[in-house]
C-alpha cells in the first residue's frame, strides 16, 4: 500500500515511522506529510504530539478528530518548502489537501509554519488561502 501522503512509497518505509514513535521526522515537509497521513487515520494523538505545544488545541481534539474521521482524505499535493531542513530552526509547507465532506470535493490550501526544537519538528501555524 503506497503512502496516504502520495509519496510513491509504502506507508511502512513513509510516515508510518514517524507516526508509531520509531523515528523523528528529520524534516519540516516529512512532518507534514505525516501529519496528513495522520489526518486520513483519524490519528489525534500524533496530531497532537506533533503540535507545538504553544498552539496545540488541546480543547478541540475531539472535534478534531470526528472531522478528520467524517471526511473522505483524497491526496496531499506539496506546493513549495522553504527552509525546513535538518539544520533549520524553522520551516514553511505550503500545501494543498483535498477532501470530499457531505459529498462536496473540498479544499485546504495553507502556507505551515514549522519549528524545530532539538531535532523534533513541529507543526506552529498555518495561513489559509
Ligand atoms: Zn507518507
Amino acid at each position: 500500500m503506497n503512502c496516504n501522503c502520495g509519496s510513491n512509497n509504502p506507508y511502512g518505509t513513509c510516515c508510518m515511522p514517524f507516526i508509531e514513535g520509531h523515528h523523528q521526522a528529520p524534516t519540516a515537509e516529512s512532518l507534514m506529510r505525516s501529519r496528513y497521513t495522520a489526518f486520513t487515520l483519524a490519528n489525534i494523538d500524533y496530531l497532537m504530539k506533533t503540535h507545538h505545544v504553544s498552539t496545540r488545541p488541546i480543547k478541540d481534539k475531539l472535534e478534531i478528530l470526528n472531522w478528520a474521521k467524517s471526511v473522505q482524505w483524497m491526496g496531499l499535493t506539496i506546493l513549495n518548502t522553504q527552509k525546513g531542513k535538518a539544520h533549520d530552526k524553522d520551516g514553511i509547507v505550503e500545501f494543498k489537501a483535498l477532501y470530499i465532506e457531505n459529498g462536496t470535493l473540498q479544499a485546504i490550501h495553507e502556507k505551515s509554519l514549522f519549528r524545530n526544537e532539538k531535532g523534533i519538528w513541529y507543526y506552529v501555524s498555518g495561513q489559509h488561502y
